[in-house]
């Protein structure tokens, strides 16, 4: 007898019957791209988590991932991703907190190219890591302070940082495009913050609000090796 590998498709609790779960929730709470839903559905979001948190990763709930950092709960990525999507598909996309790798991940399978930055030389090295083994070539990562951006490939036609910082760093508006979005929690850690969305024409920022979010901070200033 052999045994058949199956961890990308998972079983029992990160089944694709209990993905399509998540997805279906994700809908009634209002998210209603196809495309978005289906980079979520085929995500394999309990390879982002610690073996140990593997049944609960298709829950909708932000989930430890060490270094008192979180995997983001998956309706905020769905919610973030339609927006990045919003008026047009972009093909840079830069991302500030790799984190897990997860939201890079959902996004690679929608842009041409992802630029990700994170400060936690741990959780870039496993972010990459993964992506390897994922086959997600289309991701590039770099460990910094994202705060900073990244100037050697900007313009970006869209930048999702998933860390809150008090105000907008602005070199992220700096590295938009004509006509590209930032898509940013701004606010205290321990207060509430707001999703902002953020759409840049010329030399004109207007701002919209996507609604009140929970965020890690944005830590600015050093790496943490
Ligand atoms: N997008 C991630 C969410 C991770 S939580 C995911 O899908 O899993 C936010 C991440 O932002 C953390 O990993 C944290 O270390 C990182 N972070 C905080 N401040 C940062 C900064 N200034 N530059 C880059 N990354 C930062």
């Amino acid at each position: 007898m052999t045994l058949k590998s199956n961890t990308h498709e998972g079983i029992g609790m990160t089944s694709q019957r209990t993905r399509d779960r998540l997805i279906s929730r994700l809908r009634d709470r209002g998210i209603c791209n196809p495309q978005v839903l289906h980079a979520l559905r085929v995500t394999p979001r309990h390879l982002f988590v610690d073996e140990a948190l593997a049944s609960r990763a298709y829950e909708d709930t932000a989930l430890p991932i060490g270094h008192k950092q979180t995997i983001s709960q998956p309706y905020v990525v769905a919610c973030m991703t339609e927006a990045v999507l919003q008026g047009g598909t972009p093909k840079k996309v830069l991302e500030v907190g790799t984190g897990s790798g997860y939201q890079a991940a959902v996004l690679s399978g929608l842009v041409e190219q992802v630029y990700t930055v994170e400060r936690i030389e741990a959780l870039y090295q496993q972010a990459r890591k993964r992506a390897m083994q994922l086959g997600l070539r289309n991701i590039r990562f770099k460990l910094s302070d994202g705060s900073w951006g990244w100037e050697s490939y900007a313009p970006y036609d869209a930048v999702v940082v998933t860390a809150a910082p008090d105000e907008i760093p602005a070199a992220l508006v700096d590295q938009l495009a004509d006509n590209g979005r930032l898509v940013i929690p701004v606010g205290e850690s321990s207060g509430a913050q707001e999703l902002l969305l953020l759409r840049k024409t010329g030399t004109r920022v207007e701002q919209e609000s996507l609604g009140s979010v929970s965020f890690v901070p944005l830590v600015q200033g050093n790496v943490y090796t």
